[in-house]
C-alpha cells in the first residue's frame, strides 16, 4: 500500500519568501516541538490535518506551476510543522520532480540524523529555525532539548556547502535577549555558518506573529 502523508496545506505563487523565484510551499502536519508561540498550531492538533496525500498526488498538484518554476528559477519549499518527519516522502518527490525545480526546506533540525541524510542530496537551500543555541532557553521555549539540533548542525557543517544554509535566530519575548542571540550567532559562526536571519517575534496576547 502507498503511504499517505498528513498535510496542512499547499500554498502556491509565493515570491522570494524562502527561496528564489516563484515557489510553492508544501506543508506537512506534525512537529516534535511545542513552541510557546507556535504560529502553526494546526500542525500540532490531531484534527488539524487538511488532507492525506501520496507523493504522486502532491507532485501532480504542484506540477500546475511548472512553467512559473522554470521561468523564475523557482521550485518547492517543504515546511510544516516539521517536514523532516516526512523525509522519505520528500526524497521520493525529489527523485520524481523535473530536475529544473529548486528544492528548499524550512526545518528545526530536531530530528533523527537519517532523516537529514535522506534529503540532503536534493536540497538547494536550508532555512534552519535554530531558535536559540542555549539548551536551557531552547528547552524552556520548545519543551524539548536541542541535542539533536546541535548534532545535525555539526553534520551539515561537515557535509554541506554552508552557502546553502540560512540560520534563523529570533528574538523571542520573555525567553531570550539580544545578548543571547549574539551568543548563539558566535557559536554558529565558529561552526562555519555565515548567513543569519535575526528577527523579532511580535506577540499579541501570548501569540506571536
Ligand atoms: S517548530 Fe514551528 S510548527 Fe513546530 S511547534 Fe515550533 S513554531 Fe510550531
Amino acid at each position: 500500500m502507498k503511504m499517505k502523508a498528513p498535510m496542512i496545506g499547499i500554498c502556491r505563487h509565493r515570491l522570494t519568501t524562502d527561496g528564489q523565484g516563484v515557489t510553492t510551499l508544501v506543508a506537512f502536519h506534525g512537529c516534535p516541538l511545542r513552541c510557546k508561540y507556535c504560529l502553526n498550531a494546526q500542525c500540532l492538533r490531531s484534527d488539524g490535518v487538511w488532507r492525506q496525500m501520496e507523493v504522486q498526488e502532491i507532485l501532480d498538484e504542484v506540477m500546475v506551476d511548472d512553467l512559473y518554476f522554470k521561468a523564475t528559477n523557482g521550485g518547492v519549499t517543504f515546511g510544516g510543522g516539521e517536514p523532516l518527519l516526512r523525509a522519505n516522502e520528500i526524497a521520493d518527490f525529489c527523485k520524481r520532480r523535473p530536475s529544473t525545480w529548486r528544492i528548499y526546506i524550512e526545518t528545526s533540525l530536531n530530528v533523527e540524523r537519517q532523516a537529514l541524510e535522506a534529503v540532503a542530496p536534493y536540497i538547494d537551500h536550508y532555512y534552519i529555525d535554530v531558535k536559540d543555541m542555549n539548551p536551557d532557553i531552547y528547552q524552556h521555549y520548545t519543551s524539548i532539548n536541542n541535542t539533536r539540533v546541535i548534532e545535525n548542525l555539526r553534520w551539515l557543517a561537515d557535509h554541506v556547502d554552508l552557502g546553502k544554509v540560512t540560520i534563523r535566530l529570533p528574538h523571542i519575548p520573555n525567553y531570550n535577549t539580544q545578548a543571547d542571540i549574539g551568543r548563539s550567532r558566535q557559536q554558529l559562526e565558529a561552526m562555519g555558518f555565515c548567513d543569519f536571519d535575526c528577527f523579532e517575534y511580535v506577540c499579541y496576547g501570548g501569540k506571536s506573529a
